[in-house]
């Protein structure tokens, strides 16, 4: 054997898909991407996301998941947390006590949140104050077109659907910026103060409501009227809202090959998206398997809608007495992919990442043993049982994929919900797909590493255990 033979033998190194495979994995990538470009465009909160997801469910066969019901090989439930969160599951013909299948992404992105009183009026322009959600860094978020996403509760208690700036004859938001004639001192600012978060208003509007020399608050008044004329609300129901501002970019190809996709709020999207379509798909499985889309990732987890909740424990002990078991027994046998995005190799920025440990583009779909920080603190870090497990399913089924390990050791780190999965008892990986500049307000993803997340989840949920 000469020495190029055996380096292809005994090293290892992933590859761009477009050097490995043959066949139309590159049109089937892309007819697959376009679906998940319309859902990208239509669903930017954990609410809108619920929504749609439990639109697509209902025309897949699923119905709401009732306690009372006995469910059979094949069937098809859901069951909706709040409005924000949603677990879709498919019943499998092998006992439950065997485990169940989960395949676990987040639905809540980094955005602008609105301060519970967020209306004010300063120099005859109306603002909103907010507090940002998520790691953000705050610059990015500046000088681009916004739109109003979100929930008003009103005085009756009637709730109000908002979504403003997405339609083309809708108005948008933005926060301002400095001009740099007169940044110099700004300039002089850290990066991550450059703008700071009690900079970040959003620019609502800007005409009085009449000429009065005697009065203030004109312009404030007027967009209250506008509002007040428009939803029946005053500025107290902000107190019962939720809302958020969010990019109102489009999503759109990238590059001139259109190989990459550019939007808001890839992160965890991309996972979200084709994790659901891969239980969409599924029909007759042999374990039960379950998408679960959680919401509050990117605040640590918490909350009733988290993934730190019981949600699942919840619905996992009510399939679980129903076949006379416990949920820790189904729990204990089950497994899990933790579906989340990694950061792709950017070779702009190489000094941050350990080439030999990062996730690239267009090489498949990444295998994170372990997320965390330095002394893998905070992860569940993956066994290699269970990564020999899911590597063999991939494998097998030509579902191509790579490993990544977010940047270099010390440098930073992250973390998500799959420790929180771990913690039931359960083995977990995460896996993902590689984004460019993540957590900004148009991040980039590339078409192959999408399609091969959904191949990732379709193959696991049909695979042996
Ligand atoms: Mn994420
Ligand atoms: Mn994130």
């Amino acid at each position: 054997m000469d020495t190029k033979e055996l380096k292809s033998k005994l090293f290892y190194e992933s590859k761009h898909i477009c050097n490995t495979t043959e066949g139309k994995v590159i049109e089937k990538a892309d007819e697959f991407c376009e679906p998940y470009k319309d859902f990208l465009q239509k669903a930017k909160t954990e609410r809108e996301i619920c929504d749609l997801a439990e639109i697509k469910a209902k025309e897949a066969g699923f119905t709401e998941f009732d306690k009372n019901k006995s469910y059979f090989p094949g069937d098809k439930v859901y069951l909706k947390n709040r409005g924000k969160s949603l677990m879709l599951c498919v019943f499998g013909s092998n006992s439950l006590e065997n485990g169940v299948k989960i395949s676990a992404a987040h639905i809540d992105s980094p955005r602008i949140d609105l301060k519970p009183s967020p209306i004010y009026e300063d120099s005859q322009i109306a603002l909103f104050k907010t507090h940002y959600y998520g790691g953000i860094k705050k610059y990015q978020w500046t000088t681009i077109p916004l739109s109003l996403h979100g929930k008003i509760i009103r005085e009756d208690l009637s709730e109000i659907d908002i979504n403003i700036g997405e339609d083309k004859d809708d108005p948008q938001f933005v926060i301002t910026d400095l001009l740099p004639h007169l940044g110099q001192e700004q300039m002089k600012r850290k990066l991550s103060e450059g703008i700071k978060g009690e900079e970040l208003n959003i620019v609502i509007g800007s005409r009085p409501l009449n000429v009065d020399e005697e009065e203030t608050e004109l312009v404030k008044l007027n967009i209250l009227k506008i509002l007040n004329e428009k939803y029946d609300i005053t500025e107290k129901d902000f107190l019962r809202a939720e809302l958020c501002l969010v990019p109102a970019f489009e999503v759109r190809d990238i590059g001139f090959d259109r190989s990459m996709i550019g939007g808001y709020g890839h992160d965890d999207r991309v996972c979200a998206y084709p994790a659901l379509e891969a239980i969409l798909h599924l029909e007759n499985p042999e374990y039960t398997c379950i998408t679960m889309l959680a919401d509050k990732e990117e605040i640590g987890s918490d909350g009733n809608t988290g993934m730190k909740s019981l949600f699942m424990y919840y619905f996992i002990d009510e399939i679980a007495k129903e076949n006379g078991l416990s949920a820790g027994e189904v729990l204990s046998k089950s497994t899990c992919l933790s579906a989340d995005v990694n950061s792709a190799f950017d070779p702009t920025f190489p000094d941050v990442m350990e080439k030999k440990n990062s996730s690239y583009i267009n090489r498949g779909i990444v295998i994170t043993k372990y997320t965390g920080g330095g002394g893998k603190s905070g992860t569940s870090d993956a066994s290699a049982e269970y990564m020999g497990y899911v590597i063999n399913i991939f494998d097998k089924n030509e579902v191509r994929w790579q490993t990544g390990e977010l940047g270099k050791v010390d440098l930073g780190g992250g973390g998500t919900v799959a420790k929180y999965i771990a913690n039931l008892n359960v083995d977990v990986v995460d896996v993902g797909v590689p984004v460019l500049s993540m957590h900004s307000p148009f991040e980039v993803v590339s078409k192959l590493d999408v399609y091969m997340a959904f191949r990732g989840f379709y193959e696991y949920f049909k695979a042996e255990k």
